[in-house]
């Protein structure tokens, strides 16, 4: 399936809703103050933050001569949030976080998958000491993908496995080495001075690292305290917003972009190891708005 296929049929929700809500005040020659509470009610709901609401009102109550073209009003305003976003291109490590069950896990072995079908040579780490569930998973994957895989059942420190992992990584010349960590609370401390600890290791082999902050495009706007909180502690480079497939709320993207200027890197669209997709501007806006894939 291609990227523009399966972006589009994962974000069937919540651009239906959007879609529904001006489609109804399309044939409107004068919108009232309850057509724009709906407008306004329909986008929150997709979790596109308040600022660039009032912006898309702002615009349509500009244009209310005009016959009402929202596709293009929004497509305008999301173009220029997104283009805002800084370019990323993941270092040789990539360092996996993010609270629990945001589908980091998953994430580690769809992002192996990708990286190795562009011909690189991968190396899993399972620094998840915590939770061993996450540590066979991750090894399941890494035999069926053929990848090298480091954990060490014994250990009880993450930094020490990661350091590890990364250390055998470099040696066998790894073109991305990918951790796992453990899922934490942003506000434990000690769970937070531990993420720390491990990143502050892995420098010491290296400075090629990336933090990803893996979010649940479930939670909306609950993201962005995860994030500021997560970035006071080691700094993110960028995030990958898992289970956007099914979700009401993928205008999150464009939120969080606006908000941190964080670029999105990558999208999970399911729960196969295929099931990743590079976060593109066009396809994704086209996503949320469009009547269909092929539409202008
Ligand atoms: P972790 O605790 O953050 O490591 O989360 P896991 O990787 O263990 O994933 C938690 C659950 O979310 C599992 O049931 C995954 O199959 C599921 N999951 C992960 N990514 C996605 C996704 O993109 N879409 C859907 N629908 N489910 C996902």
């Amino acid at each position: 399936m291609s990227l523009l296929k399966k972006t589009f049929s994962s974000l069937f929700k919540t651009r239906d809703k959007i879609r529904k809500t001006f489609n109804k005040i399309l044939n409107i020659s004068h919108l009232s103050d309850k057509d724009f509470v709906e407008i306004e009610e329909a986008l929150l709901s997709a979790d596109i933050s308040w600022n660039i609401v009032e912006r898309i009102i702002s615009d349509i109550k500009s244009k209310t001569n005009h016959k009402l073209d929202w596709e293009e009003i929004l497509t305008d305003i999301f173009t220029k949030v997104i283009s805002s976003q800084n370019s990323i291109e993941l270092k040789r490590i990539i360092l996996m976080v993010g609270v629990n069950g945001v589908g980091k896990t998953t994430a580690c072995a769809k992002l192996a998958n990708f990286l190795k079908n562009k011909n690189n040579k991968i190396t899993l780490v399972a620094a998840d000491t915590y939770r061993a569930a996450a540590i066979s998973q991750l090894r399941l994957w890494s035999e069926k993908l053929k990848v090298d895989f480091i954990s060490n059942d014994k250990s009880l420190d993450p930094a020490a496995v990661a350091y590890d992992g990364v250390n055998s990584g470099l040696y066998k010349e790894s073109d991305y080495i990918i951790i796992d960590t453990a899922g934490r609370i942003q506000n434990s401390q000690n769970l937070m001075n531990e993420l720390q600890k491990i990143y502050r290791v892995i420098l010491k082999l290296s400075d090629q690292v990336s933090v990803c902050m893996n979010i649940d495009a479930n939670i909306g706007q609950n993201s962005i305290s995860q994030i500021s909180e997560f970035n006071e502690y080691i700094p993110l480079d960028t995030v990958i917003l898992n289970k956007m497939d099914g979700t009401a709320k993928g205008g999150i993207a464009i939120s969080l972009i606006d908000k941190f200027g964080f670029p999105i890197s990558y999208i999970g669209v399911g729960e196969k190891i295929n099931d990743l997709e590079v976060f593109d501007m066009n396809v994704y806006i086209k996503s949320l708005i469009s009547k269909n894939e092929n539409s202008n």
